[in-house]
């Protein structure tokens, strides 16, 4: 009995080509009905928790900017150095603090560097505010002031990256709203891309709060990435397939912006220069090139 329902899920979550049909069909009759996404060529700023977000939630969006006559920017808000088993992977040791940890998040800045390159962000649009991973609620919430936050990974409590907006910058709630409110000074952005509250991830949520503060709510669009229950299904490449709204986004006035074939490859490949991410995850970074990408008006 438990055989059968660890199969059946086994082929619900990775989808043989007949099950993919059936979501194709499915999602097709949801999807096709959500309006579709203005976009113009507007000053884009994409809010990206971690290296990989930019890409998973808005290649589309960025590529479509830029074909536009627009301009994208993105701001990394944490390096992604709290990943203990990749960090533990590429550090050869269980225990991955300190160093290692860093490298990782050296590593990772570098990985989405090449991926913006391949969207066609230019170098000097890219801004990393070098926060820890995993600690951007406790920074806001626990150390707003005074006593910086110390992460448990990298075991620092300042930004520690050369190439971050402030370096040395305490971890406190404080320092990281200054770097952002200084981001959006100088990009003067007329829409912002960012994770909605409703996300999964505490980082995610995070960011999501921090922009419904700091960003005027006309300019405001959401995205999900970690959205509940293995969404999205199936896992893997399903380029032919629409992304369809997550579980933990059910309500939200959710809007399709449209890939062509060409933006699906380029997101792809996006998704393939964070290769420390793809060596672990790839089945699930790969089941976000889909025909569409989704973004709301309203975060939660
Ligand atoms: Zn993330």
């Amino acid at each position: 009995m438990l055989l059968t329902v660890l199969l059946v899920a086994a082929v619900v979550i990775n989808a043989p080509s007949m099950v993919a049909r059936g979501y194709g069909f499915y999602y097709r009759l949801t999807v096709n009905r959500l309006p579709q996404m203005p976009l113009a060529g507007e000053r884009l700023l994409v809010l990206s928790p971690h290296p990989d977000d930019e890409s998973l939630c808005c290649a589309g969006a960025i590529q479509q900017v830029l074909k536009r006559g627009g301009e994208v920017w993105v701001l990394w808000f944490t390096s992604g150095d709290g990943f203990e088993w990749d960090a533990a992977l590429l550090g050869d040791t269980l225990r991955p603090q300190g160093r290692a940890s860093l490298e990782l998040g050296q590593r990772r800045m570098g990985e989405a560097r090449l991926a913006a390159r391949r969207l066609g962000v230019p170098p000097d649009h890219l801004i990393f505010l070098g926060y820890p991973d995993r600690g951007l609620r406790a920074l806001l919430e626990r150390h707003p002031q005074g006593t910086p936050y110390r992460s448990h990974l990298t075991l620092v409590s300042h930004v520690p990256y050369a190439d971050a907006l402030s370096p040395g910058a305490p971890y406190t709630g404080e320092s990281l709203r200054r770097d952002f409110r200084r981001v959006l000074e100088r990009v003067q952005p007329t829409l912002v891309l960012a994770p909605s509250p409703r996300d999964a991830h505490a980082d995610h949520r995070a960011v999501g709060l921090l922009a419904q503060q700091e960003v005027a709510a006309e300019r405001l669009r959401f995205w999900i990435v970690h959205g509940g229950l293995e969404w999205p299904l199936p896992k893997g490449l399903h380029p032919q397939l629409p992304l369809e709204p997550a579980p933990r986004g059910k309500g939200l006035p959710w809007q399709r912006l449209p890939l062509s074939p060409e933006e699906r490859t380029a997101k792809l490949e996006a998704l393939q220069a964070h290769a420390s991410q793809m060596r672990l995850l790839a089945r699930f970074m790969q089941a976000f090139v889909r025909q569409n990408e989704l973004f709301s008006p309203r975060g939660e």
